[in-house]
């Protein structure tokens, strides 16, 4: 890992198109969301000129500090990708472009009266929890199906595809068998209409695994830390 930072970017798009290749046609294109919690302006902005515009925040407040001097400079698209309260919701429903967090019908539905009051249609993803893991937010996988079709209801929301974080691995093999599930998922919801849904986006894939990844058909990967180095807090 390198201190600096365009050099790193240009090594992760070498990696990812290497990926893509490796991933036998499952993904043409990936987007990199630049993970920027924690980081202070003047290194996002080093990112955002190699390029980078897609940001990901995972805290409200972080994300509300942060937003008037970047927005007011650059065009960015802003993601929430953290445990989301529905209290918080309007704060952020006027900034984010898309909220990559969605697990509960709960949430959802404050987004969707929240953008509704503002007249807009909110991108979401909904975040399952893949490995079934107790420390984790995010769907069963096997309730993601009634979950899309609970939020049907719903008129100012449109559900962009799925996200999940996947267990911490000491090798990112070790998650290959969790990205394949999420990619049958992301397959099976694709073939089911809905008036509310337009399937994708698979965001899946950090640091140390958005290589396998991407092999196992994500087509967004959010990376901070081989950006950035690592974070210290
Ligand atoms: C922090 C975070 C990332 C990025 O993690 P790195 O290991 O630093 O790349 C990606 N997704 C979510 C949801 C995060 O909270």
């Amino acid at each position: 890992m390198n201190e600096n930072i365009s050099t790193n970017i240009n090594e992760i798009r070498k990696n990812i198109e290497t990926s893509i290749k490796k991933s036998n046609q499952k993904v043409s294109d990936v987007t990199l969301i630049g993970v920027t919690k924690t980081i202070d302006i003047a290194r996002i902005e080093t990112m955002i000129n190699s390029n980078v515009y897609s940001l990901g925040e995972n805290k409200v407040q972080e994300l509300l500090e942060k937003y008037d001097t970047l927005s007011s400079k650059h065009e960015i698209n802003w993601n929430f990708i953290g445990h989301l309260q529905t209290n918080k919701v309007k704060y952020i429903i006027d900034k984010v472009d898309l909220i990559q967090s969605v697990e509960s019908v709960k949430l959802a539905q404050e987004i969707d009266k929240r953008a509704k009051a503002i007249g807009k249609i909110q991108k979401i993803l909904v975040e399952v929890n893949i490995a079934n893991e107790d420390s984790k937010f995010g769907i069963d996988p096997k309730d993601v199906t009634k979950f899309i079709e609970d939020l049907q209801k719903f008129n100012n929301i449109v559900i962009k595809g799925l996200m999940t974080v996947a267990p911490i691995a000491e090798n990112p093999r070790n998650n290959e068998k969790y990205f394949g599930k999420m990619y049958e998922l992301f397959l099976d919801i694709q073939k089911e209409k809905g008036h509310n849904r337009d399937i994708e986006i698979l965001s899946m894939g950090m640091s140390s695994d958005y290589e396998v990844a991407i092999e196992q058909g994500s087509n967004m990967v959010r990376v901070g830390s081989d950006i950035f180095g690592a974070r210290n807090s």
